[in-house]
């Protein structure tokens, strides 16, 4: 009784597999077609490198990843983001990469004098940035992109800059279609509040000064690699629970429950489905039960990203790669978004005698970079690196990873086709929804869709149970 199928095993549907064991509703199979669980998360050591295929650190405001890697056994395995100049971003802007201003916060500046000094923003701009206390806030309750909102507060420098690259970039996205209230709603409730970004800033309260010694860091990662965290997952889940190698190809209503068609042929009758899958998996798979919610999904974009891994002695490296990375933006016309100096960034990622570099490709302003082929992919990222950092010296070791449609795009009206999707849900008791599509992209909110869905489930469950413990007790 009250069986659960959860289709997927990236992070959201091991996640989802993780808690309800927690919540007591052990009664589940996970189904991923991959030979191996994990989705997008794929850590390789080679040769004293730790390259990262996808994600390679998780944010600490949001907990739910940090708590997990806890609650795995995962504590002395945890490693912060180095911090100071270490962590500075670099931006490549008319022909040299500047440090971005210190203190900023995403776009805002928080340090008058930094931001004063900078090379990154011209004169007009720092003061069209300035200006930013005097403009009146907009009261719309319409969804804003967030070029439209920076530009309206900041000015087109700042979009184009910082703001474009980088917040843009995270999402691979356009920022002309992002969805600020979707993906940095702080930044409006800021406006609304405050009026102005910069004077929410100075009233914010100061990060980790309440009295903790030492703050948590903002990023974290794991000392083997991300993929430490879903082959912790796999290893708390019995054997039996977990079914990889095999693809979910329908679902269907069958009497009071949903029949899961599989591709070595057979099927399993089941109350609660999680579908852990891309919005357009799912779309597919619902496509007989709910055509509606279906062209729901289906309205959800995703695009391609690649990302190449490059490694080379110290001595053959000129530049002094002092801090996190780089981003490009698009003004620039060049063929890569950013470079993450990863064994900059994180420790343990190369031997002491060399460097990593990771370069991201393609998202939404330059998607059919990132469909090449490997070779293309690492001669694209050589040249640039060429260019940007005049590395002229082959990597000993270069390792791409293609993202096909892997990155849902947060797009402008995004939280109202989510509210339309989970109106839909409510007519279709037994089904869930997990992952990166729907109310974030960064593992914390995946781990947190997962939870959410176990404890709907168990909260049904039990619920279910109770009814039944009392008629037996009723009769
Ligand atoms: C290059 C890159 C870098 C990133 N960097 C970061 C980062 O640093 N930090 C961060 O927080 N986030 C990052 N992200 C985002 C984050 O990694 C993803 O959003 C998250 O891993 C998605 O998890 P998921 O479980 O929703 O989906 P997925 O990982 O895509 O898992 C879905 C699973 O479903 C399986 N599947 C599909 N169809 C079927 C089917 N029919 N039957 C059975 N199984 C099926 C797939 O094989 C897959 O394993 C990054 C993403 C990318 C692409």
């Amino acid at each position: 009784m009250n069986k659960t199928v959860i289709v997927g095993g990236g992070i959201a549907g091991l996640a989802t597999a993780f808690y309800l064991q927690e919540f007591g509703s052990s009664n589940y199979t996970l189904i991923e077609c991959s030979p191996t669980c994990g989705g997008k998360i794929t850590s390789t050591s080679r040769d004293g490198f730790l390259i990262e295929g996808g994600p390679d650190s998780f944010i600490t405001q949001k907990p739910a990843a940090l708590n997990l890697c806890k609650r795995l056994g995962l504590g002395d395995q945890l490693v912060g983001s180095n911090t100071g100049k270490q962590a500075t971003t670099y931006v490549w802007s008319g022909g040299r990469l500047h440090p971005m201003p210190e203190g900023m916060m995403l776009m805002t500046p928080t340090m008058v004098l930094p931001f004063l000094r900078s090379s990154l923003i011209s004169w007009p701009g720092k003061i069209r940035m300035g200006m930013e206390l005097f403009i009146p806030k907009l009261n719309s309750t319409q969804d804003e992109s967030l070029a439209s909102f920076v530009r309206r507060r900041l000015g087109t420098e700042a979009l184009n800059k910082i703001a474009g690259p980088l917040m843009g970039g995270i999402h691979a996205a356009d920022p002309e279609k992002l969805s600020l209230s979707s993906t940095f709603p702080m930044f409006q409730d800021m406006e609304k509040k405050h009026g102005s970004l910069l004077r929410g800033m100075m009233k914010r309260p100061k990060r980790g000064t309440a009295n903790s010694s030492k703050p948590t860091p903002m990023f974290m990662t794991l000392h083997g690699g991300l993929q430490q965290l879903s082959d912790a997952l796999v290893a708390q889940l019995p054997a039996h629970t977990v079914r990889s190698g095999c693809t979910v190809l329908n679902v269907r209503p069958h009497e009071a429950q949903y029949q899961v068609l599989l591709s070595d042929g057979s099927s399993i009758l089941a109350d609660h489905i999680v579908f852990a899958t891309p919005s357009y998996v799912t779309a597919d798979l619902v496509q007989q039960t709910d055509p509606t919610l279906a062209s729901r999904l289906r309205a959800i974009r995703y695009v391609s990203t690649a990302t190449v891994s490059l490694a080379f002695r110290r001595a053959d490296i000129a530049h002094p790669m002092q801090g996190a990375g780089f981003i490009v933006p698009k003004s620039e016309g060049r063929k890569i978004t950013a470079c993450s100096w990863s064994s900059a960034k994180f420790p343990h990622r190369a031997p002491d005698d060399s460097v990593l570099l990771r370069v991201f490709i393609g998202g939404a302003l330059a998607e059919d970079l990132a469909e090449q082929d490997e070779p293309a992919l690492i001669e694209l990222a050589r040249n640039e690196l060429r260019t940007i950092m005049g590395i002229t010296a082959a990597p000993i070791l270069a390792k791409a990873y293609r993202w096909n449609k892997a990155n849902p795009q947060y797009d402008l009206g995004h939280g109202s086709r989510i509210t339309e999707i989970e109106q839909s849900l409510t007519d279709l008791p037994g089904l869930y929804l997990a992952g990166a599509a729907y109310r974030g992209a960064g593992l914390p909110d995946c781990i947190q869709s997962g939870i959410i869905a176990a404890r709907s489930i168990a909260e049904r469950v039990h619920a279910n149970h109770d009814e039944y413990t009392s008629v037996c007790i009723g009769t």
